[in-house]
């Protein structure tokens, strides 16, 4: 109910009106993630991480009743992650509707993209899907349900449709080697052309996370109060430890070179720099009858464009959707031409060379997004 708000702007007369307002809207309290894996950083949901979520229907008529009476068509749901059954019965009503509303949500991040289709059909032009880290092994120590090759997927699709990706990657995790930033290393310059983190840094130490509530498990030492409550609060009068959300810590072990570190954060920082300037980095491909040509501006200053007949082709095709595994992309290409794994493997390979293809556990997905508008 935002009467007494309406109410105040009507009052203030001229100048506060015209603005296009967003409102605040909550579906569900809890997580249904947090219920049965509990994301070691995360401290919301300290009264009860128990998911409770209003049924479709109800969403759906109360965002109506909300639009109608303030006229106002942008919402931003607060849930800490959506009930995954409004994806069908409420973005995707919306969408059948052809509503044009102007939605942003916390999801989880392994959605598939017809999920992100309906989800943008239906007014979602921003979302945070936790995505965190770009690393299996630092994803894996958070808990997080999720693996790079999903958060990828997330990505990709989501600049298909052109829904807005807010993410971070955090780093400082127990249990983190230096191998995890090799690879994140190696991994980011095949991204270029996807959405960057708006930030990264070490990860915050959150009351109410297993990091906070366990940390002798996870070889966590809390050393005090976050530093800024002491500029904030009167040290000899509050005791900071009490009032803090976030705490200073250190780990028992962590092995990661420093020097490796900034490596990482100054790669994402140029990424993030690439999508500022404008020259937006592009990955796409574009079909031919029998052709598949890839247009790879990844590095804009030198643009390349290659043409892939073939098996080579129907690869490319085939791994577009999600991930694929040897065995899938087979059968998928047996009555279209031959396709053993002799001449499968070293198309693969070169794929991967040229960074069209990720593989994640023996599964492969195109990073190339279509030219095609209407998949
Ligand atoms: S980070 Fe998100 S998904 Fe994980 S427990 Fe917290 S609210 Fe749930």
């Amino acid at each position: 109910d935002y009467d007494d708000y309406y109410q105040l702007l009507t009052e203030l007369g001229g100048k506060a009106q015209g603005l296009d307002r967003i409102l605040l809207y909550e579906g569900s309290r809890g997580c249904w993630w947090g219920e049965k894996h509990h994301c070691t950083f995360c401290g919301l949901n300290a009264q009860s991480m128990k998911f409770r979520a209003k049924k479709p229907a109800q969403v759906l008529a109360e965002i109506a009743e909300l639009s109608q009476r303030y006229d106002a068509v942008r919402f931003r749901l607060v849930d800490n992650i959506i009930d995954m059954g409004y994806i069908d019965n409420l973005f995707g009503k919306l969408a059948e509707d052809h509503c044009d509303l102007d939605v942003f949500i916390e999801t989880k991040s392994n959605l598939q993209k017809r999920q992100i289709k309906t989800l943008a059909a239906g007014g979602v032009k921003c979302m945070q899907p936790g995505l965190e880290s770009l690393s299996l092994n630092q994803l894996r120590a958070m808990d997080k349900g999720a693996t790079p090759m999903q958060n990828i997927v997330c990505l990709k699709w989501s600049l298909y449709y052109h829904v807005m990706v807010s993410w971070n990657i955090l780093l400082g995790f127990p249990g983190e080697t230096n191998e995890d930033y090799h690879r994140q290393l190696e991994l980011i310059p095949s991204l270029f052309h996807l959405q960057p983190p708006e930030a990264t840094g070490k990860f915050w130490l959150q009351r109410f996370s297993p990091y906070f509530t366990r940390p002798h498990e996870y070889g966590v030492r809390i050393t005090g109060p976050g530093m800024a409550y002491e500029y904030i609060y009167d040290a000899r009068q509050v005791d900071l430890k009490k009032v803090a959300y976030d705490f200073e810590h250190e780990l028992d072990d962590w092995p990661v070179d420093p020097y490796l570190y900034q490596e990482l954060v100054a790669a994402i920082e140029g990424w993030q720099r690439m999508h500022r300037l404008g020259d937006t980095p592009f990955l796409y491909y574009s079909k031919a009858p029998n052709y598949i040509t890839i247009y790879d501006g990844r590095n804009p200053k030198e643009p390349t464009r290659r043409r892939y007949e073939g098996l080579a082709a129907l690869v490319i095709e085939i791994c577009n959707e999600s991930g694929k595994s040897v065995e899938q992309i087979r059968t998928a290409a047996t009555d279209k031409t031959e396709c053993s794994e002799t001449i499968l493997k070293p198309i693969l390979n070169d794929l991967m060379a040229s960074r069209i293809l990720y593989e994640e556990r023996g599964k492969y997905f195109t990073l190339a997004v279509p030219e095609n508008s209407h998949l």
